[in-house]
């Protein structure tokens, strides 16, 4: 658990869970979007740290949600959890945006250098200096705790566009470099919908009065846009796409297990269970957070299986040579989404081979399962929600 009280242990995160269960139904449905402030986001249940990294996976936190309340109950709250998934699809289906905005960021930056107006307010924004009391107060929250309330995010994102001028992606990069719970999808897509860029033509518009009754009062925005204008000079949304191809393991090679941030239960995966794991490494996290959750994900893996080698934080440049030398002829890792984890380790994909060793990634069926429903709105996943969780976990 981190100093601020977010899961970042598997344990943790299953009591985590078990303390929110009496809160997952009808009550999260009337009360998840109340933002009371740092330290006491009590009506929703703040394991986005953990599921993120896969500590604990969408199928057993839904799975455990209704052997205590009936779908209708928990419909809002599972509704949720599945957007997680929504994103995550979508953008497998749309690889080349992530590219695209890591493209524009750079473009923006270069921008900031340029433009002393533009460079002042942002610098005005990420200083917590704007003088609209939500929205600093929510900077200095995200860089104490490295948390917001979604409802948050969403004010947040709306001010920094459309009230404040600036373009969405360094907001989301600004974002993304703070919160614990950071995700290429869940965050990128999310901007992008509040600018008006995923629902052509619909935007999130920040309200001062529903900002002054959804936190009890505590705010009293002034000065906030009242109309949005969408950038539309910004990224296209491409076509879906098929999802990118990947070798499968073979159940019978030597195998080293890699973890990474983005799965870090791999000894809950049918799939890995019956490998002749002989090593298991795994790449260094990109923050403090990523590390504990790592530690507590090479500490169950190493128990799992335990005749194999705990080789611990391993470069990913010497990830094939560690394996060869531990007589392994593939690598298995969970499969890696769009995002930066995937960008230092998909190269190995095309080296392997030359290198005797075969790069292998193992697919929750979950991800199989509802990925693809996930090429257009969220609308077309939800109708599918109850035939999901009829399927159960993998
Ligand atoms: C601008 C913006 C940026 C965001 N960036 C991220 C991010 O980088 N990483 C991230 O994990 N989430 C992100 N979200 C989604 C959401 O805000 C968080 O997942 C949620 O606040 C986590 O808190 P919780 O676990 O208490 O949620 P709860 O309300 O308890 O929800 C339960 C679970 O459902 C999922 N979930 C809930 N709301 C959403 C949502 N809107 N989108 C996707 N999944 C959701 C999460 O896995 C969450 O743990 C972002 C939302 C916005 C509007």
């Amino acid at each position: 658990m981190t100093e601020a009280g977010f899961p970042l242990s598997r344990a943790d995160a299953f009591q985590r869970l078990q303390s929110f269960l009496p809160t997952a139904g009808r009550a999260y449905a009337r009360l998840r979007n109340k933002d009371q402030g740092k330290g006491r986001h009590v009506h929703v249940s703040r394991l986005s740290p953990a599921v993120r990294r896969r500590l604990i996976t969408e199928a057993e936190i839904i799975e455990t949600v209704l052997a205590h309340h009936d779908l209708a109950s928990a419909e809002k709250f599972v509704s949720e959890v599945f957007w997680r998934s929504y994103w995550k699809g979508w953008l497998e289906q749309r690889p080349t945006l992530w590219p695209d905005y890591r493209a524009a960021l750079e473009r923006e930056k270069d921008r900031l250098d340029a433009s002393a107006d533009l460079r002042l307010r942002h610098e005005a924004a990420i200083d917590a200096c704007t003088g609209i009391d939500c929205f600093d107060a929510w900077v200095e929250e995200l860089n104490v705790t490295g948390y917001l309330h979604n409802w948050a995010r969403m004010q947040f994102a709306s001010i920094w566009i459309f009230t404040l001028g600036l373009p969405w992606e360094l907001g989301a990069a600004f974002l993304f470099d703070r919160l614990i719970d950071a995700d290429p999808a869940s965050n990128t897509l999310s901007w992008r919908w509040v600018a008006g860029l995923h629902t052509v033509g619909k935007v999130y518009l920040a309200d001062a009065g529903r900002i002054r009754s959804m936190t009890n009062g505590r705010f009293s925005p002034t000065g906030l846009a009242h109309t949005a204008i969408i950038p539309t000079d910004s990224l296209q949304t491409p076509q879906p796409a098929a999802v990118r191809p990947f070798a499968r393991p073979n159940p019978s090679a030597p195998t080293l297990l890699l973890l990474t941030s983005e799965d870090l239960s791999p000894e809950t995966s049918q799939e890995m269970c019956g490998l002749p794991v002989r090593a298991i490494a795994c790449i260094d996290g990109c923050n403090t957070w990523d590390r504990m959750a790592m530690a507590d994900g090479m500490e169950r893996a190493c128990k799992a299986w335990p005749e194999a080698d705990c080789l611990g934080i391993v470069e990913p440049a010497h990830l094939l040579a560690k394996a060869h030398a531990a007589g392994c002829s593939q690598v298995t890792t969970a499969f890696l989404p769009v995002g930066p984890v995937a960008d230092v380790l998909m190269p190995l994909q095309v080296e392997g081979p030359t290198r005797g060793v075969l790069f292998t990634e193992y697919m929750h069926d979950w991800d199989r399962r509802t990925w693809p429903h996930c090429r257009k709105g969220f609308f077309a996943l939800r109708e599918k929600i109850p035939a999901l969780v009829r399927c159960g976990r993998d």
